[in-house]
């Protein structure tokens, strides 16, 4: 048995009146009258907006904060950001078109991800976004796109990084991966590319994600910063791109601890000042941060639709379940499942009285929101908020699952 989910730190950055959660100010039983239907996913613009200056209060000033679009591709989520980041990180040409439709320039946007192919690269050469080499086929490729359509890629090298990084328990390492180039291998690659008609702007180094522990980060930064210096005296031109990754992480589960962004920003500033600023005089130095900008800025709201005892359990079943929200349901890269943080939206402040799960409406046993979790008790029609909720949940779900309708979102 869990203790009540109301300690949760998320939980607390929302605002509660008369016993109900508000989610932009609006009381989140509104919210789904708003939506027409549950469950639905709702997002606060403030509380995007608030992220994107507690990171940026923490970080040197000079540093480009851009948002990775398949955190939540939203198109709102993403015009909202438009306004508060400096550039997007996409994943795939649709991501890419979602990003377009912004008022972000294209050479503000770049395009990752291994097995790009020659439709989606020649969207991207066409568009002038920055695309990031995953390996020399996809050099080969955008050299030959480029060609064709008389205009000079913008390219940056993924690097997969040589070094390993330890501490608190946790380690990174990047190790062999379907990820960017090994760094053995970048010079001559970078070598080739000087021999085709590219823009090489430089480095872009992604190998971590979701990390809670700052000395780790802080560390990897260094290591990172020092990996593009060594390589950039091969690059072929000018280091105009220094994309050092993100991997700011989110405490999702009842023991984690929120990162210390005093450590990052002030490692950072030191890194970029006595190390990068040096050497790459002419670099743009960006962080790129998908969950940690829209993970916590929202929740997945859901409707009791039953409420049954079996064998001295209860169940409160609710009408969403796994094909939203695959992660909570311990199904999505967890080894040991545990709770995301639950409350009953409409009853907040009410002290826990009962252990309860929370079962979707799915038919499987997989279909699991939360277990064995104290709550106010519920009754059919009580909304339930699962939290943590908004990053890779809909879009990383198994929406068609069992057919059920694509959930609604909604941005207060
Ligand atoms: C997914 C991804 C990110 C975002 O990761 P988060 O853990 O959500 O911050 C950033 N960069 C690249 C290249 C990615 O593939």
């Amino acid at each position: 048995m869990t203790a009540g989910a109301y300690a949760h730190p998320t939980i607390s950055r929302f605002a509660i009146a008369d016993g109900m959660l508000r989610i932009g100010g609006l009381p989140v039983g509104l919210l789904a009258e708003r939506a027409g239907t549950t469950p639905f996913f709702t997002y606060e613009r403030t509380g995007l907006t608030r992220r994107v200056e507690e990171l940026r209060r923490a970080l040197p000033d000079d540093i480009h904060l851009s948002y990775a679009v398949k955190a939540n591709p939203m198109p709102a989520v993403v015009q909202h950001f438009s306004r508060q980041v400096d550039g997007f990180d996409v994943a795939s040409a649709g991501e890419m078109a979602v990003a377009l439709d912004t008022p972000i320039p294209a050479d503000r946007v770049s395009f990752a991800g291994p097995g790009k192919i020659p439709a989606e690269l020649s969207r991207a050469v066409a568009a002038r976004v920055t695309i990031s080499l995953e390996s020399e086929t996809e050099a080969l490729w955008v050299a030959a796109i480029g060609e064709w359509l008389g205009v000079r890629p913008r390219v940056a090298v993924r690097v997969n990084p040589d070094f390993q990084v330890k501490g608190s328990g946790m380690r990174l390492d990047g190790g062999s991966q379907q990820f960017g180039v090994d760094a053995e291998q970048v010079p001559a690659l970078l070598t080739r590319l000087a021999a085709m008609d590219f823009d090489v702007l430089g480095f872009h180094v992604f190998a971590d994600s979701q990390n809670l522990y700052a000395d780790i980060l802080a560390e990897a930064h260094g290591r990172t910063a020092d990996l593009v210096v060594r390589l950039a005296g091969a690059a072929p031109q000018p280091v105009r791109y220094v994309n050092l990754g993100g991997a700011l992480g989110i405490p999702y589960f009842e023991r984690d601890q929120a990162l210390d962004l005093a450590t990052i920003g002030d490692n950072l500033a030191a890194v970029m000042s006595e190390r990068l600023r040096p050497a790459l005089p002419e670099a743009r130095i960006l962080l790129e941060l998908g969950r940690f900008l829209v993970g916590e800025a929202g929740g997945y709201v859901t409707r009791v639709v039953d409420r049954k005892e079996s064998r001295s359990h209860t169940f409160l079943v609710v009408d969403g379940g796994l094909h939203h929200q695959l992660a909570a349901s311990g199904n999505f890269g967890q080894a040991i499942r545990k709770n995301y943080p639950v409350a009953i939206a409409n009853r907040m402040g009410v002290p826990g009285a009962e252990t309860v799960s929370v079962v979707g409406c799915l038919c499987t046993p997989l279909d699991l929101l939360a277990r064995d979790v104290c709550l106010p008790r519920a009754e059919i029609g009580d909304l339930v908020a699962v939290f943590q909720a908004r990053a890779y949940r809909m879009t990383a779900s198994p929406t068609a699952f069992l057919g059920h309708p694509t959930p609604t979102e909604v941005l207060a």
